[in-house]
């Protein structure tokens, strides 16, 4: 888990905020089980509003958390999330008590991501945008005049179960032939180890080989790249973004992976207007920004309501 306390830039920058003020990180203690983990959420949250206290002399106004898997954000309840065990925890509600009745935001890690890369990031200037972090799953967010399209069950924006290769690999979800079964950065990782033959390689490994000219490397890249255009043409079809805003541990390949991909995505659209294909700018700070947003945005409701 990442954490941050948020707030103006004390340097007169006149950058828009929030700026990081504090940072940590902890292991959610997911082994314990999912009671543990919300614990720790609340335990880490509260600790964070001692230290504001203690540093900047008043505790924070809002806190804003996001979490993975399914996420109701107007009952501020986390829903699902299969990594973490959790069913229908009342989050919002827990963490607002916990923290002394401050207004709390709760999100979806994936979307709100996309809310700090939509606002201070890579998209700030798209109206609509698509976010897609490549990690060890795939997800997607989708961003529109400023904010984040949640869906009517929270669950909008899952381009990583978008099948890409019908009765292919088995996935998570329980379908067949899911995007992110083929060109996340995990499956990538599987992939370059089977053809490499070291079960310790990873997708970073299958980039670097990819870049020295690795033939079996480059066959493991080109079947990623052409699913993960598949699923891309699929969300751009539906959505006309201007942007799409690649991201996670897959879009640090940079040019190994933009240029083919660009050219990936090129060659399938007909009639539709072709959008940027972008990195992401806040790397693994975009969900801690994000989730800053939420709570920074729970403030400005106030101030105007
Ligand atoms: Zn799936």
């Amino acid at each position: 888990m990442k954490a941050a306390l948020v707030g103006v830039d004390p340097e007169p920058s006149g950058k828009t905020p929030p700026a990081l003020l504090y940072e940590a990180r902890r292991p959610t203690g997911r082994e314990r089980g999912p009671d543990a983990v919300v614990e720790t959420i609340l335990g880490f949250a509260a600790e964070l509003r001692d230290i504001g206290a203690a540093r900047f002399g008043t505790p924070a106004e809002a806190a804003g958390v996001a979490v993975p898997g399914i996420v109701d954000e107007t009952s501020g309840t986390a829903v699902y999330a299969a990594n973490l065990g959790w069913r229908n925890v009342p989050l919002r509600a827990l963490l607002s008590e916990r923290l002394g009745g401050v207004p709390v935001s709760l999100g979806h890690d994936v979307r709100t991501g996309g809310l700090a890369e939509g606002r201070i990031g890579a998209g700030r200037d798209a109206g609509r945008f698509l976010f897609v972090p490549l990690g060890t799953g795939i997800a997607g967010a989708i961003g529109i005049g400023g904010r984040i399209e949640a869906g009517a069950h929270g669950s909008a924006g899952e381009i990583g179960h978008i099948v890409v290769r019908p009765g292919g690999r088995a996935c998570g979800c329980g379908q067949r032939g899911c995007l992110e079964t083929l060109a996340s950065a995990a499956a990538v990782g599987r992939d370059w180890a089977a053809a490499c033959g070291d079960p310790e390689a990873s997708a970073a490994d299958a980039a670097k080989a990819v870049a020295s000219g690795d033939a079996r490397a480059r066959a493991v890249w080109r079947d990623a790249v052409d699913a993960l255009a598949d699923g891309l043409v699929t969300g751009l079809t539906l959505l006309d973004p201007e942007l799409l805003i690649i991201g996670g541990g897959l879009a640090e390949a940079g040019d190994t992976l933009f240029t083919p991909l660009r050219e990936a995505v090129r060659r399938r659209v007909t009639f539709q207007r072709l959008p940027s294909i972008v990195p992401a700018a806040l790397g693994d700070a975009a969900g801690c920004l994000g989730a800053g947003l939420l709570a920074w945005d729970l403030l400005s409701t106030e101030v105007t309501a």
